[in-house]
């Protein structure tokens, strides 16, 4: 076989799954998979792997302690050059237990909806048929690893760990998450960290011994009103204290007052500054005698650009207008797993299905992408040899 007819053996095939993905797409959706709902996480993944055995695919389990178990399915090749081509994927979503009674899997106007449609049920079908496709007919100029984690939603607190170890092997990365409804992609996302900052007073009468007080929330009040001093959109650098709470009651000197802040910025650099920044916020006493600690509770790290994975954007570009469709790469606010891979390998993320309102009822996912979106990671990775990555 030339690589010109794998290549066409491929793409054939994957062209006539439209309604077996649909038909895989519905299964995974039916099945309720909030991060906390371990049992409904491993369902999914079971749903994977009886797929993926059916395909004569290898897959191993990889147990996990509090959330979705992680599953790691290969296909060799032959001749293959060093480093594997790395898809990845999440079974988790943001959804509670019921949601998928109460919104079940519905197609319209060829646009489907359920929870989790789109973040990333899509993208995990769609990884799944990619690898079935090279199982069928090779052509794989290196071995296709993926995996498929369990608590994307939370920052990946165990599956990090199972992605770095892997990204550390891999010669580029892919991360599903789904496209953009106007068909771009993810070059670059911003890193992000969730931290608690807690406040210690003292505790006095308000009415009576208000000299002997010191008010936690008042100290609380100064160092947001200086966080967000931080704050510069001339360079993408955001600080957002979210949550709050804090006092004993209306007549009381708070002795204790909590703020919880999102820090979102581009560059490893930029973290360090602000991280610094913030720390000597949480070190000052705007009001003596108040104390202040800060805990970082989950931590994403930014997707930095790099010529490598500029490269690689080049590739999928040229791998999606030889499918049919156009695309640019774009550069997201959220965070996703494909930070922790891009320290170690050219990643691209959302190259995944289209659709659109991740994380509300209004998700959706345009259906009639499923297949083109399969075919353009297969081509790119058919055209991965000679290309330098
Ligand atoms: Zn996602």
């Amino acid at each position: 076989l030339t690589t010109r007819s794998t290549e066409s053996q491929v793409i054939t095939w994957l062209a006539g799954q439209h309604d077996t993905m649909v038909e895989l797409l519905r299964r995974m959706v039916t099945i309720d998979s909030g991060t906390y709902d371990k049992v409904g996480v491993d369902k999914v993944g079971d749903v994977v792997r009886q797929f993926l055995s059916a395909h004569d695919i290898q897959v191993d389990i990889l147990p996990q302690r509090l959330y979705g178990d992680c599953l790691r399915a290969s296909v060799p090749a032959k001749d293959a050059d060093p480093g594997n081509v790395l898809l990845m994927g999440h079974c988790d979503t943001v959804f509670p237990k019921g949601e998928a009674a109460r919104r079940p899997f519905l197609i319209r106007d060829s646009h489907a909806y359920g929870p989790g449609v789109m973040d990333m049920k899509a993208g995990l079908v769609m990884n799944c048929f990619v690898l079935a496709a090279f199982a069928r007919f090779g052509g794989a100029p290196a071995p296709i690893v993926a995996l498929f984690t369990g608590d994307e939603e939370i920052g990946s607190p165990e599956g990090r760990p199972v992605l770095e170890a892997e990204a550390r092997r891999a010669r580029i990365v892919l991360n599903s998450e789904p496209a953009r409804v106007t068909g771009n992609v993810v070059t670059g996302r911003k890193g992000g960290i969730f931290m608690t900052m807690r406040i210690t007073g003292k505790a006095a009468h308000s009415g009576v011994h208000f000299r002997d007080g010191i008010s936690a929330i008042s100290e609380l009040a100064r160092k947001i009103a200086a966080i967000d001093a931080l704050t510069d959109l001339d360079r993408e650098i955001t600080l957002n204290v979210g949550l709050v709470k804090g006092g004993q009651s209306v007549n009381t000197m708070a002795p204790s007052a909590e703020g919880q802040i999102d820090l979102r910025y581009v560059t490893p650099a930029d973290r360090d500054e602000m991280m610094a920044k913030i720390a000597a916020i949480i070190e000052r006493s705007f009001i003596p005698g108040t104390s202040a600690t800060l805990t970082v509770n989950g931590e994403f790290l930014p997707m930095v650009p790099t010529e490598a994975s500029n490269k690689l954007f080049e590739l999928y570009a040229a791998a999606a207008s030889a499918t049919g469709f156009q695309t640019k790469g774009e550069f997201a606010g959220s965070c996703a797993d494909s930070g922790f891979a891009a320290r170690f390998a050219p990643t691209l993320c959302a190259v995944g299905p289209e659709g659109l309102n991740g994380h509300t009822p209004e998700e959706f996912l345009r259906i009639d992408t499923m297949v083109p979106r399969a075919q353009a990671c297969a081509r790119l990775i058919l055209g991965l040899g000679g290309s330098g990555l």
